[in-house]
């Protein structure tokens, strides 16, 4: 089979459909209150395909880091403890309409859930997920991808890559998974002619000059940071301004931080849960004795920005921890972001 097909339009609601007989479908959907969220979705009719090109302000990350999970249960009886391992939800899923820049930042995801000791309740559920991508031609103001090399059109990651071309789509298989989801369908695709490849090239190259925030020029940041050469007044400034709300951790997609605590849910059970946590809360760093190397907001930023961007992780993560979503520039009340941030430093 060909690697590239054609969608027509008209037939997506009855590719959606089959999906739906196939797996679990998670989409984007508009609230009642107008907000773009990914959810599960019972009819295609549900599906904000066009979803004006805005993101959900929550990534997908959710569905394989859920904001609280459980890990095991246990209880006390008279012979003793005993253990229960809650394992992952194993159902086949399908994430359709993620955006460019959330499936590089699972990628980024896989790789730490895999390093040292594999995590298999994020693992499992990335298993059974595929992941189909639409390309984004329309881009935020707050989107800047194009500087992080993580959209707005990817090269590999997807499952299925979709790229609009007006009346049809432009379909990409990307691994066996989207092979098969394009076999059990194979009627709604056609070939790919000259003049739809033509057409694909135009729309990627024009795409690129609609950026708006094509502002995060990172590399002398990365320099300045990992040599140790930021001039504290940037932190002192950005310290000052910082509530330690942890939205900007909460909203981005490669933020992966975590607490575990064990909970008594009932008079004999108990839950070993696992909820997101955000290196700007004070507590974060709290050590047991009480001492708290990070206490001040001028540091806990620093670490933030030093985590995402100086080479030690980057070498470490095989590239830096921003995939250029914008969803900071959105969240944070003090005006702290990725541009801000990087440019800051770049010019101190
Ligand atoms: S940087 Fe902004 S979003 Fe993050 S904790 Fe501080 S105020 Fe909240
Ligand atoms: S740092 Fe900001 S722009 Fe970068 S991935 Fe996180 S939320 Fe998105």
């Amino acid at each position: 089979m060909n690697n590239v097909k054609i969608l027509f339009k008209e037939d997506i609601n009855k590719f959606v459909q089959i999906c739906l007989k196939e797996a679990k479908v998670i989409a984007p959907f508009k609230t009642t209150y107008g907000d773009t969220i990914f959810s599960p979705v019972t009819s295609p009719s549900e599906v904000v395909i066009d979803h004006g090109y805005e993101n959900s302000i929550i990534p997908p990350k959710e569905f394989f880091l859920p904001q609280e999970e459980t890990m095991l249960t246990y209880g006390r009886y008279k012979e003793g403890y005993k253990f229960k391992p809650s394992l992952a939800d194993e159902s086949k899923r399908i994430i359709f309409g993620i955006r460019p820049c959330d499936v590089s930042a699972i990628l980024f995801l896989d790789r730490f859930f895999r390093s040292d000791i594999e995590d298999i309740y994020y693992l499992k559920k990335r298993e059974n997920t595929a992941l189909i991508s639409f390309c984004c031609h329309e881009p935020q103001e707050t989107c800047f991808c194009i500087c992080t090399d993580s959209g707005p059109f990817l090269t590999y990651g997807f499952d299925l890559q979709f790229i609009d071309l007006e009346d049809r789509y432009f379909v990409e298989i990307g691994t066996p998974k989207g092979e098969k989801l394009i076999k059990f369908n194979k009627n709604l695709f056609k070939d790919v002619s000259v003049a739809d490849e033509k057409l694909r090239q135009e729309i990627v190259e024009s795409t690129k000059n609609k950026f708006k925030s094509a502002r995060a020029y990172f590399s002398k940041t990365i320099r300045k940071l990992s040599e140790g050469k930021v001039d504290r007044n940037v932190w002192d400034e950005l310290g000052q301004r910082c509530f330690s709300c942890g939205g900007c951790s909460y909203v981005c997609p490669t933020c992966s931080c975590f607490d575990v605590a064990d909970l008594l849910r009932s008079r004999d059970g108990y839950s070993r849960i696992r909820t997101w946590d955000s290196c700007m809360f004070a507590g974060f760093t709290k050590e047991a004795s009480g001492h708290n190397p990070r206490l001040e907001k001028k540091d806990r930023v620093c670490r933030r920005y030093y985590h995402k961007l100086s080479y030690q992780y980057v070498e470490k993560n095989e590239t830096h921890g921003c995939v250029g979503c914008g969803r900071c520039i959105v969240t944070c009340l003090g005006n702290i972001n990725m541009p801000v941030v990087v440019e800051k430093i770049r010019r101190s």
